[in-house]
Order: C-alpha cells, then structure tokens, then sequence
C-alpha cells in the first residue's frame, strides 16, 4: 500500500450543543474529559497489538469533534505522544486540532502550537452575528476574526476555516458578506458544507413551527456557484466538493478518505479503514469507557469490503476529488475496464452534463458537483 495511514481522535466534548448539530458530543465536564482521554490512550495503545504492518506508518493526526479545544494542552500532549510511541510518525506530519473561536486564547494556541500541532481548523459557520445566534453557535463574529489573527501570531502557517451555507433565512448578500468575510482573513484552507438537518434537529423544529424560513435548493445552488467562482479568483484550488486551498495546503488527512489510504479512529464514534474492513466505535462515550476500562473493544460495527466494493468505493470517492478516477489506474488496481463495466450509467451522466472525460480521466462537472449524490450513486 502506497499511502502512509491517518490516525483520527474524536473529542466529544463542546461547550452547548449547536442547534443543527448531530455529532457525536456532549457538555465537558474535567473528570469525564480525564477518564476519557486516559481510555483513548489506553485505545491507542492497544492498537500496537493489532496492527498491520501497512498501517505502522502515518503522516496525519486529526483531532476532531465536539471540540478537542476543551480538552487541556496536557491532554492533546499526551495523546500525540502515545501516537508517537504506538506509530512511526512522519517526521513532518500534518496534526490538525478542529477548534471553536469563542473558546481559544493567544496562550493557549501557543501552548497547542509548541506541543506540536502544526494546522487548526475553526469551526467559524458564519460571519453573521444573527446566523450565528439563530444555530446556537456561542461564538460571535469578532471572536473568530480574532481566533484566525491569534493563531498566525502563535505560529500557525496553516489555518482552515469551516462555514455553513443555506442557513434558514440566508440570502444570497448575506452569504456573498460572508464569503468576503472569510478570504479577508486569508485562510489557507476553506470546507464549506451545505446545511443538512436530521430529525429532531432544534433548528428544524423552528422552520416546521414556521418560526425560520428554510431557503429553496435554486438558492443554495447559487450560494454554492458564487463560493466556487470567488475561490476561484481569490486564487484557492477547490480539490474536493466542499473544499478549498491555496497550492499545497489540501488537507493531507482528509485526502485520505477519497484515497482509499487506511486510517484509525480512536475514541466515540471514529470511524476507520484499513484497506480491507471499515469499522466504527460505539457512539455513546459511557459505552466506550465501559468497554475500554474492561479491557474490551468499543467497535461496534464492521463492514468487510470485497475487491468489488472497493473499486466501487475508488469510483464514487475519487470523483469527489478535482482530479477525478485515472481510468488507466483504476484498471490496473481493480482489473475493471470501468467505461465497458457503467457503459449505460456514463452515457446518461455524459449526456445530463454531470460527468465529463479529460484524457483517461473521469470527472464530476461543474454542474455535477451540485448533483454529486446523483453521480455517485451510479457507481455503487
Ligand atoms: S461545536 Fe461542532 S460538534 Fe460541537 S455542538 Fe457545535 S456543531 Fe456540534
């Protein structure tokens, strides 16, 4: 296996729940974020044990959430630590922390800085005090104009910024306000994500009692077109459906998972791959330190992939990538001749303008991107 793994820690700790959000987390409390953070060391260490000799070697951590800023500099130490222990750790790899604006200081990233996290990703959403406010967010506008100005001056050479579009409400100047907000700060890396409520979603509640306007799917479109042409000009590569970077700073962790590369998942509800099985842990942290404190295995799902599904996963993953499926390679790797194999799928997305060829390679559009559930789902 050519790729080196990612290794990914979940955090599920955050300082209120945020009215759309249906991650894995709840509120921080010190002795639960103790217990915790010693039951996914202990997780970690046991990996030793199980690994394969592919996935000795990784170049990425990814501390993600709930927001892995709760926890203390102690804790993120130790934990990259057990990492540099338990793993051959690149000498120059990528370790991202997610962070929430309204809860970091100066001293604080410096500390997170010095204990060797090298990227930072804030969850920023908006740019807009009332979108902010209306999705439970406890940061306001200024904190995250200040967080992405204190973490240059602690060091950080790469900083992403998360935002949200087709917010209840949204108009398309709002989201073009917030979108000059956003490349004014000159962040290296920029993941946009559409808004997607679940079931009993807060902020879904609202628009059914008819409190907040849900915005039309034309709309969001438009809002997605007008962050792909201003990224465009502001210079960015939009490398992956919902993300984009200056040249060189593409997230190495998150290209992983269109890659096919194995990961781990350490802690409530990661999700891992090691080339072969896709498993995720238990969501329900008492579940997990229940399981991890007797010695047991907080996996609570496995998915074996056979070669077919994995060439399959190689055609719906790598077109959410700017670069699209190398036909030739694909061939080579999964002995599938791929234009012979979806010869009727092709034909229809090639002639709805949602795919398109550029040498040996196969490509989502400009107007696919926008259809991407579409385009994939021929493939599976
Ligand atoms: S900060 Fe992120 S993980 Fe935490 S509640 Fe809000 S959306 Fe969810």
């Amino acid at each position: 296996m050519k790729h080196l793994a990612g290794i990914y820690i979940h955090i599920p700790f955050c300082a209120t729940r945020c009215h759309y959000c249906n991650f894995a987390t709840g509120g921080y409390e010190s002795e639960l974020a103790r217990r915790y953070t010693a039951a996914a060391r202990a997780e970690i260490e046991r990996a030793e044990v199980s690994k394969k000799p592919e996935m000795r070697r990784a170049d990425t951590i990814y501390f993600g959430g709930g927001t892995p800023t709760t926890l203390t500099i102690e804790q993120i130490s130790d934990l990259i630590e057990t990492c540099r222990q338990t793993f051959d750790i690149a000498p120059d790899s990528e370790i991202t922390a997610e962070a929430n604006p309204g809860s970091v200081s100066q001293n604080y990233l410096e500390e997170l800085r010095a204990a060797g996290v090298n990227r930072l990703s804030f969850g920023v959403q908006s740019f807009d005090d009332g979108e902010l406010q209306m999705i439970g967010r406890t940061h306001s506008s200024e904190d995250a104009r200040e967080a992405v100005r204190m973490a240059r001056a602690a060091g950080f050479a790469n900083v992403s910024i998360d935002l949200i579009a087709g917010l209840p409400e949204q108009k398309l100047e709002t989201w073009r306000r917030n979108l000059e907000e956003a490349f004014a700060l000159e962040p290296d890396h920029l993941s946009v994500y559409l808004l997607e409520l679940y079931k009993d979603a807060p902020l879904l509640h609202r628009i059914n009692r008819g409190e907040l306007r849900a915005i039309d799917d034309e709309l969001t479109v438009e809002m997605y077109f007008a962050l792909v042409d201003e990224a465009e000009r502001q210079g960015f590569e939009h490398y992956e459906i919902s993300n984009w970077a200056r040249p060189g700073f593409e997230s190495r962790h998150n290209l992983k998972y269109w890659t096919g590369a194995p990961y781990w998942a350490f802690g409530v509800s990661a999700a891992g791959y090691d080339g072969q099985t896709r498993w995720s842990n238990t969501r329900n942290i008492h579940e997990y330190l229940a399981k991890i404190e007797s010695g047991q295995s907080p996996v609570a799902e496995t998915i074996e992939l056979n070669e077919d599904d994995r060439q399959s996963e190689n055609l719906f993953l790598r077109l959410r990538l700017k670069d699209g499926v190398d036909l030739g390679e694909h061939q080579r790797r999964f002995g599938v001749n791929t234009l012979e194999r979806y010869r009727d799928e092709i034909e229809r997305l090639r002639e709805a303008g949602l795919i398109e060829f550029d040498e040996n390679r196969l490509k989502i559009s400009r107007a696919g991107t926008v259809l991407a559930n579409e385009v994939f789902a021929a493939f599976i």
